[in-house]
This record gives structure tokens, sequence and C-alpha cells, in this order.
């Protein structure tokens, strides 16, 4: 596997820059708009899909 870029699990974009989180990967631009997406706003609720999928794959 390439470790320069990885496949972001939110947007399926392969970046170089970004977080990873235990085996997955969350690049920088999405981190960023993860950290600024109020609660109310309507893409919060996709963010916690995406981030249920790597908690229910780390509890499988
Ligand atoms: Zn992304």
């Amino acid at each position: 596997m390439d470790r320069s870029s990885r496949r972001c699990i939110v947007c399926g974009e392969e970046r170089a820059v970004g977080i990873a989180i235990w085996d997955q990967f969350i690049c920088h631009p999405c981190e960023q708009e993860m950290v600024n997406t109020d609660v109310l706003d309507e893409k919060y609720p996709f963010f916690i899909k995406q981030m249920r999928q790597i908690w229910l794959k780390q509890n499988a």
C-alpha cells in the first residue's frame, strides 16, 4: 500500500494529508469540515454515520 496517500472514508478521495483513526483515514479537508460542522448542520448526521461505520468495524 502506498503510504503517501490513503483513501478518505468520508469523501472517498485519496489524499496524503489527514488523520488516521484506528486503521481508517480522514483527509484534512474533511477533518476540518467535521470539526467546524455544527450539530444542527444537515451534514452532521452524515459524518456521524461515517464515524459509526468505523466504530462498528472496530467492535466487530
Ligand atoms: Zn475526505
